[in-house]
């Protein structure tokens, strides 16, 4: 039996059976995607706690129940050929579990790009994917580039082109204009954003051309850096 008053668990499978039993997982689509992807390949420090882990310059892994909260949104526009994005890549793992299920090995029509602003954190997630899954790194159509998304230049949005799922792992002062402008038909783009002294995850699509906000639930991000 599980001992309810902790929140370690010993290794990456009961870290997520746990949020299962929690009732954070309720969907076996990111169970499955989850558990493909080993936290402790991640980060060292308490890799099987439910809470964001400090990384380097000023920013952490977030909390394994965040990632399965922001993936749990993103699961119908993740499929085998679809195109994501993860702004504030980070330690890589929500880039990697975007890899697994749109199944960037076999399907060549699929592509996942991180994007990260700090060029060791960047190198940090190269490390990590390295230790956990090398074959990503060999791959056309999986990347982790060393840029902030507010410096996108027009030929390299052009270049990126649009995107199913956009998911951010920062929070940003205001909705940047251009995720709205790499998101595709259908697409759904997961952002944090500052709303007075707290932030709301907001979940929006675009149908018909047309904007749709969702808001969410308060959470708890680093910024997102204009520079
Ligand atoms: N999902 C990641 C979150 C890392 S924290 C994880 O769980 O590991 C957020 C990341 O966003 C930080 O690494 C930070 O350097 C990066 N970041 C902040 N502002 C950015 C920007 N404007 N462009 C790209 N990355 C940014």
């Amino acid at each position: 039996t599980r001992n309810m008053y902790t929140l370690a668990e010993k290794n990456h499978k009961s870290l997520i059976d746990s949020l299962k039993d929690r009732g954070i997982i309720d969907d076996d689509d990111v169970y499955e995607t989850m558990l493909q992807v080993d936290r402790g390949k991640y980060i060292k420090e308490k890799p099987y706690v439910d809470m964001p882990v400090y990384i380097s310059h000023g920013v952490t892994i977030s909390s394994p129940h965040m990632h399965a909260l922001s993936l749990k949104r993103l699961m119908d526009v993740l499929k085998p050929g679809s195109r994501a994005m993860d702004v504030g890549s980070g330690s890589g793992y929500i880039t990697v579990c975007m890899a697994m299920r749109t199944k960037v090995l076999e399907n060549k029509d699929s592509f996942v790009i991180g994007l990260e602003r700090v060029k060791d954190v960047a190198n940090f997630s190269i490390e990590n994917i390295r230790r956990d899954k090398p074959e990503l790194l060999h791959l056309d159509n999986f990347k982790i580039i060393h840029k902030n998304i507010y410096q996108v230049s027009e030929q390299e949005k052009e270049q990126l082109g649009l995107f199913d799922a956009i998911h951010v792992g920062a929070s940003a002062s205001e909705l940047p204009e251009i995720l709205i402008d790499l998101l595709a038909e259908n697409g759904k783009l997961i952002i944090p954003l500052d709303e007075g002294y707290t932030q709301v995850l907001y979940e929006i699509t675009k149908n018909n051309g047309k904007i749709v906000k969702d808001r969410l639930f308060e959470v708890c991000f680093v910024n997102l850096k204009k520079n």
